[in-house]
């Protein structure tokens, strides 16, 4: 999308992300490709796909995780592109993340107060009073009682060890939560639990969010803005009430029509209709010419085997990528 520099500056600015993983006999994998995306201050940016269609990798992009092949991360108009380790890691403080297993991004051995500590004691923040006091502030603020502190990650359930991993992720009051299929994993009864928890803690400190599902209603409940990824590119962009009021691209649309029923409750049982979209997503290594959708398009045509559509604004900031749009 074009940007307008006399706006004001959004927090997190991706410019032209290109992402390749190089593999084993040559082979290149073109995981994400010429993606503009924004998130500004206190405004959570939902990303929707299919499962391969490289949103986490553009979270771990977004968070210098992994190392960009084009284009530029910019937060809060600063380049972090290429910042060496030493810099990104006090502007790591600023930016945080939640992942899908909240197990697998705690330490096993360290209790749940020390593990919340760590962070503070990196970036060198308080006397160790304070820090328990913060500890358990924290704690609270995510409906965890404060003995919970003296525990381990294993003695709690999924939805609590969630709660803990975004009360680690918040210890440090960052200005951007990326959250990567955060309550994917968990079971629908707490999976609202969480999101309105995270609607509240959003609140509260101000947050920014990239905010990354497959599940279209999870985003809806949570995003201000949304765009849907399709191997790797966006293909459609609009804000929440635009998207779900006409969405204009054939995969948005398919995908709103195999999800459940707008009325659902998010984490309630939820009354599917029959999924629209045909076959599997294909695969990176070797991506469809012209428009990377046309194996699985109902209106593909001869152009749209050759060609690919730009990303291009249809109705004010809404802007989708088909040639027939
Ligand atoms: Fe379908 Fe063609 Fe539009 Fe791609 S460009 S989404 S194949 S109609």
């Amino acid at each position: 999308m074009k940007r307008d520099d006399t706006v004001v500056r959004p927090l997190l600015d991706l410019r032209h992300i290109g992402k390749r993983f190089e593999l084993a006999g040559g082979r290149t994998v073109h995981a994400l490709a010429d993606v503009n995306l924004q998130v500004d201050r206190h405004e959570t940016l939902g990303l929707v796909g299919e499962s391969g269609c490289g949103k986490s990798t553009l979270a771990r992009v977004a968070m210098r995780l992994v190392p960009v092949s084009e284009g530029q991360v910019v937060f809060d108009g600063d380049d972090i592109t290429t910042q060496p380790r030493r810099a990104l890691a006090a502007r790591r403080a600023r930016m945080q993340m939640v992942f899908q297993d909240p197990f697998a991004s705690l330490n096993p051995r360290l209790t749940i107060g020390r593990a919340l500590e760590e962070p503070l004691i990196v970036q060198q923040r308080g006397n160790a009073t304070e820090r328990r006091e913060r500890v358990i502030a924290m704690l609270g603020r995510v409906g965890l009682r404060a003995d919970v502190a003296e525990r381990h990650p294993h003695e709690f359930s999924g939805g609590q060890r969630q709660r803990i991993a975004i009360a680690r992720a918040l210890m440090l009051e960052p200005e951007l939560l990326v959250c990567d299929e955060a309550v994917s994993a968990l079971d629908v009864s707490v999976r609202a639990q969480v999101l309105n928890l995270l609607l509240e803690l959003r609140a509260s400190f101000g947050l920014a969010m990239l905010f990354i599902s497959h599940d279209l209603a999870v985003v809806r409940h949570m995003a201000d803005k949304v765009a849907v990824m399709y191997l790797g590119r966006v293909v459609e962009f609009a804000d929440r009430e635009s998207l779900w009021r006409q969405p204009r691209h054939p995969y948005t649309q398919a995908l709103m029509a195999a999800a459940p029923t707008p009325g659902a409750r998010v984490g309630g049982a939820a009354k599917a209709v029959p999924p629209t979209l045909a076959g599997d997503v294909p695969s990176a290594l070797a991506p469809p010419s012209g428009c990377h959708f046309h194996t699985r398009c109902p209106r593909a045509t001869e152009r749209c085997r050759t060609e690919a559509p730009a990303l291009r604004a249809v109705d004010g900031a809404h802007g989708v990528a088909c040639h027939f749009a």
